[in-house]
């Protein structure tokens, strides 16, 4: 099971649009699909098709040990996947949780009890615009994390920060940790400065940005409002076909790493044969 964070302190960068297109896209690739919605705002929910106002159980409930995780998922009709929704109520967890032990680990535990009838290849955690308690959650279950940026002159302030939260992280509550990737988002190809970032961005963090870019497209602001992936609202836009190409990027990643360390595991027992 892959655990992706898809992480960014920073608002609006298309943490969310890219959590319910990518669960979409992978889905129409055969995967099983978790989204767990980790943003009091719940867009995640509602981009999914979910009601966030008539919820009887969230995450919350799961987070301050009141539900198991499988008590509170529901499915994306459209999107073809799974997701466990969150509303504001999710806001109070952050206080509630504060004098408790392994406050860190509750997601961790919480998807680990999950039980074979819930064999998920992937599962997906949109986390909210801060780097809080609810994001160390999410950094401590992840196997490994993607960072949406859009690419404008304020792009990498903060990203010190995030990769500085990801190595305290690494070091005491998730050793195995890795960024998997940035996500060029919101991307303009006739904007000047943006292609110069995405330059700087090559160049500093090389392999580690994925090939995809995902373009600015309306088809993507619009299809959150119909409770719909874009995959569903408009196949043929740019948005969907983007994060399709996310979506397979992502698993042949997957697949060259698992290829990966067959090839080390078949050096090592050359040299102890
Ligand atoms: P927050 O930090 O508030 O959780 P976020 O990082 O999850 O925000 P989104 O909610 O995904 O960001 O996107 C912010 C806004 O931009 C939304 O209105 C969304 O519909 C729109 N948007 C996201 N990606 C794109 C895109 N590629 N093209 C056009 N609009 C987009
Ligand atoms: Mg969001």
């Amino acid at each position: 099971m892959k655990i992706l964070a898809i992480t960014n302190q920073k608002g609006g960068v298309g943490k969310t649009t890219t959590c319910v297109n990518l669960a979409a896209s992978l889905a129409s690739l055969g995967k099983r699909v978790l989204l767990i919605d980790l943003d009091p705002q719940g867009n995640a929910s509602t981009g999914s098709g979910v009601n966030k106002a008539h919820l009887k159980y969230s995450i919350y409930h799961v987070l301050i040990g009141e539900k198991m995780l499988r008590e509170v998922i529901v499915t994306s009709e459209k999107g073809g996947f799974d997701i466990a929704p969150s509303n504001r109520e999710l806001a109070g967890a952050e206080v509630e949780l504060v004098n408790e032990l392994a406050r860190e680990n509750r997601l961790k535990v919480a998807i680990a009890k999950l039980g074979e009838a819930y064999a998920y290849d992937v599962v997906l955690l949109d986390c909210p615009p801060a780097l809080n308690l609810v994001t160390v959650n999410a950094l401590t279950a992840a196997s490994a994390v993607m960072i949406p940026m859009q690419c404008e002159y304020y792009a990498l302030e903060g990203l010190s920060d995030l990769v500085n939260t990801i190595k305290k992280v690494r070091a005491r509550l998730n050793p195995t940790l890795e960024i998997e990737g940035l996500l060029r988002t919101l991307f303009d190809s006739r904007n000047m400065l943006a292609n110069q970032v995405s330059a700087q961005l090559i160049s500093h963090f090389g392999d580690k940005v994925y090939k995809t870019i995902i373009p600015r497209n309306i088809r993507l602001a619009e299809a959150p409002s119909y409770g719909v992936p874009v995959l569903s609202y408009d196949k043929g836009s740019k948005g969907a076909v983007a994060y399709m190409e996310l979506a397979q990027e992502i698993t042949d990643k997957e697949i060259a790493g698992k290829d990966n360390i067959s090839t080390a595991d078949i050096s090592k027992e050359k040299k102890h044969g």
